[in-house]
């Protein structure tokens, strides 16, 4: 966003309020840094900005604080391992109205405001699609006025910089805070022990009951810090609480003293590994410890802290139900059911049966993905180890649960090893899932497709069993985020053409939009603000891979974490395919092409690293070859984060949705790229099957097997090798990549992974690469029919309004919370 103007014309601001900031930046820069005017460097000017920024948000955030202690609101808490924040300077200015002013204030003092936006470090706690779920919600909350709390984990070290080497991926920790970060507010005082281990007692209390009382052999201590998330126009500002771990103990003073100075801090060092590093997994699970421990860490302070809130404003924990609703997001919280049973049991003394029907009452469970190996299940003796009272909870909900079971199908053993909580195959586990949907009211999946697949997959029959609690909610993107701030252009072209309340209601209001598609004078802006979008692009390109990249060539775009059911290894086969294409007709009139890969492979993730590896192999090949010339160019972005995304999103021509039918989830990256103007090749998965009623048959562009053809595909065992025999393109591609034509240096790099396509193609991706060849020649007609491209282009801006979060959100509101909203 380098050169972009950050500004969707808006009123201009008034002398005597850019007067008040400019001032009060100053004197941030003089009283909280501690500079003058003359020694400030931008990082300081960054600072004092977004102080005198937060003093303004602050405001807002106390009233609504105080709205809803004083209207005892029902109030809704989003517990989530991820959060995937990214940048906060204009999501603040912006919901505040305050963008123009702050400008203006800093371009008096020779400051230009872009350009420190770019010092921001992005807020990284999240892997992907589900952290960024998280962000885009908490958002949404604030600006539909529900009164909501985040609930995670401050991570040190976010997710990894990716270091592109030779075309290897290397990870760097991230050092997002190793400057400060002037958006939270640290909570000294709000702290919550954490206990690990130990044993359980059983005391006596009054009558014949006892109590179960846990002594834990480790506590820690889980700090608050506090980050105000400003809803539109901020009409509410919610917060973000995210948890920090520390000792109990700061020191071993005896250890200190005796001389083993490095001994006396290992419980400080034990208890900090907690919050230091996001878990490094996407969609997988390495049964890990401290990935279990992190898990408990951040339930238990979240659950301890809003029973405690609630209970010092009413005074009654048995009203809690009435007002609290707690989102679980995936099962990383889900420990957080036998926490609250915990809690009200042996903390307050309610009998049981009570407790589990308030727990249900109170908790709701979205489930993100079908992937077998991503649904968490944690060994019971680690459990018994670690949570030792947890697990005694867990068993009796089980038995519990499964009596009922046995009412319900007496004798039908086989169901009841499949709804148990506890997995007895080779060892014991604990079924996460299992657990979040016993203990939750709702069940969401996160589209039309995955919900049904849930209904008939992994949580068939606790829903035969427990009918009617599984409802779909489809993703949502925070259009603040993803068109305003993203793309100022396009917004201001909008805001021009369809009118000011764009900004307010893009979902009604983007319908507008229709007619325009007709127009040729607005086809004609519409292309100019593309284009001015993709020459920012370019530069960054070049200046980022010194390659230089042809603005008016079609940008088709790859953004998304690397994973094999995600399938940019298809992608990269098909631009091999067009590589040798074009050789074989040099003379041919090519349509200029950009393929833009951007994405992080998890670091133990050794094929998804590979795949990169293949990437810049092709590229290097493609790049330098003299007879492509412009008319192919193959390019990787290292280090995919939020702001990369908000830089390449509104350049896109072509979004790439090609995940494996019935393995993406959701998917949110194909809204954010359709919201902006791309055209969609996509599979009919997750949402885009939502996404293909929303714009239209004609102006999204499906190929490939269905969820159900692959299903029989796999069931049948069918292999790679028709799908070969019957493409001469697929076969060559397959053996120069084998034979090592793109791996000069290392001939048989690739031969364990393309063998593993003929051989066992679990993700289809020999099956589906004709019919994705044939898409591609089809877009590539397209292309060149500039005015029936962006006829679809404006169509489908004009029918993405429903993938707004805000309605998403006002979907959980009322289906799943029960909380008001505010009127659209
Ligand atoms: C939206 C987003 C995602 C999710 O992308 P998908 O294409 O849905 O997988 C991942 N990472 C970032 C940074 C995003 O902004």
């Amino acid at each position: 966003m380098n050169d972009q103007p950050h500004s969707a014309n808006v009123t201009l601001p008034r002398d005597e309020d850019v007067g008040r900031l400019r001032a009060a930046i100053l004197e941030k820069l003089a009283y909280t840094i501690g500079k003058r005017r003359v020694t400030a460097n931008d990082h300081d000017w960054f600072v004092a900005t977004a102080l005198a920024v937060r003093d303004r948000v602050v405001d807002g955030w106390m009233a609504s604080i105080e709205q809803a202690y004083r209207q005892e609101e029902r109030r809704v808490y989003y517990l989530s391992l991820e959060f995937l924040v990214g940048r906060l300077l204009f999501d603040n200015m912006q919901g505040l109205g305050l963008t123009e002013t702050v400008r203006a204030a800093l371009s008096g003092l020779g400051v230009d405001l872009d350009r420190l936006a770019q010092l921001e470090p992005d807020a990284a706690l999240g892997n992907g699609g589900l952290g960024r779920l998280a962000a885009c919600y908490m958002e949404s909350m604030a600006s539909v006025g529900i009164p909501a709390h985040g609930y995670g984990i401050r991570y040190e070290h976010g997710l990894f910089r990716q270091v592109i080497v030779n075309g290897w991926q290397h990870e760097y920790p991230e050092e997002w805070l190793s400057a400060g970060n002037p958006w939270e507010f640290h909570r000294p005082e709000v702290v919550h022990e954490i206990g690990f281990g130990g044993t359980v007692h059983a005391v006596p209390v009054a009558g014949h009951m006892v109590r179960q009382v846990w002594h834990p052999a480790e506590k820690i201590e889980a700090v608050a810090y506090d980050t105000p998330v400003v809803g539109w126009r901020g009409r509410r500002v919610n917060t973000l609480r995210l948890w920090s771990a520390r000792p109990a103990d700061p020191l071993r003073l005896d250890t200190f003293n005796l001389g083993d100075h490095a001994g006396a801090l290992v419980d400080q060092i034990r208890a900090e590994s907690i919050s230091k590093v996001l878990y490094p997994s996407d969609e997988s699970l390495a049964g890990q410890e401290l990935r279990l421990r992190q898990e408990y860490f951040f339930a238990s302070a979240s659950l301890q802290d809003l029973v405690r809130r609630h209970v010092g404003a009413s005074g009654d924990i048995r009203t809690l139900p009435d007002k609290v609703a707690i989102q679980l997001n995936d099962t990383h919280p889900a420990i957080g059911v036998a926490e609250m049973m915990r809690i009200l049991v042996d903390l307050h003394d309610i009998p049981w049966d009570e407790a589990w029907r308030m727990t249900q009452a109170i908790f709701c469970y979205t489930n993100h993905t079908l992937l077998p190996e991503a649904l968490e299940s944690w060994p019971v003796v680690l459990m018994e180890r670690l949570l030792p009272r947890h697990m005694q909870i867990i068993y009796l909900i089980n038995a519990l649960h499964l009596d009922r079971v046995r009412a319900a199908a007496p004798g039908d053993e086989a169901v009841l090893s499949r709804v148990s909580l506890i997995e007895e195959n080779h060892d014991r586990r604990v079924r996460m899932g299992h657990l979040a949907f016993v203990g939750s009211r709702r069940i969401n999946g996160v589209s039309a497709l995955h919900t049904d697949l849930l209904k008939e997959t992994v949580f068939h029959d606790l829903n035969t069993l427990l009918p009617g609690r599984i409802v779909n909610k489809t993703n949502g993107i925070t259009f603040r985020r993803w068109l305003q701030q993203a793309n100022p252009r396009l917004t201001g072209l909008l805001v021009d053409t369809i009118g000011p309340d764009v900004l307010d209601r893009p979902e009604i209001a983007l319908e507008r939009l229709e007619p325009l598609a007709e127009d040729a004078g607005f086809r004609r802006d519409f292309a100019a603000a593309r284009r001015a979008n993709k020459q920012a692009l370019a530069t960054l390109i070049r200046e980022r891979l010194e390659l230089r990249v042809d603005p008016d060539a079609m940008f088709d775009v790859h953004i998304k974490r690397i994973h094999e059911y995600k399938r940019q290894l298809l992608n990269i086969l098909e631009t091999i395919a067009l590589y040798y294409s074009i050789r074989a007709q040099p003379t041919r009139d090519w349509a200029p092409r950009v393929k833009i890969f951007a994405g992080k492979a998890a670091a133990s993730y050794h094929r998804a690293k590979l795949i990169i590896k293949l990437a810049h192999d092709v590229a290097r090949v493609v790049n330098t070859d003299p007879t492509v010339r412009d008319r192919l160019k193959v390019v990787f972005l290292p280090n995919y984060g939020v702001s990369l995304a908000e830089s390449i999103i509104p350049a896109a021509d072509l979004s790439e949705q090609i995940s494996t039918a019935g393995m993406e989830a959701s998917g949110t990256g194909n809204m954010k790229l359709a919201l902006n103007g791309s055209l969609t090749i996509a599979t009919l998965d997750g949402a885009n099957v939502e996404l293909r009623e929303h714009v239209g048959e004609d102006n999204i562009f499906i190929f490939g097997l269905t969820t159900e053809e692959v299903e029989a595909r796999r069931r049948q065992g069918i292999s790679a090798e028709a799908a070969i025999a019957a493409s001469p393109r697929l076969a060559e591609v397959l053996g120069a990549i084998e034979s090592g034509l793109f791996s000069p240096d290392e001939r048989d790099r690739y031969r364990d992974l393309v063998s593993t396509l003929r051989h066992h193609d679990h993700f289809m991706v020999c099956a589906d690469f004709e019919s994705y060849c044939q898409m591609q020649s089809y877009l590539h007609g397209l292309w060149r029919e500039p005015e029936a491209w962006w006829r679809k282009s404006i169509l489908n801006v004009a029918r993405v309004g429903w993938f707004s979060s805000d309605r998403a959100i006002r979907e959980y509101a009322d289906d799943i919370w029960r909380v008001p909203v505010l009127p659209q």
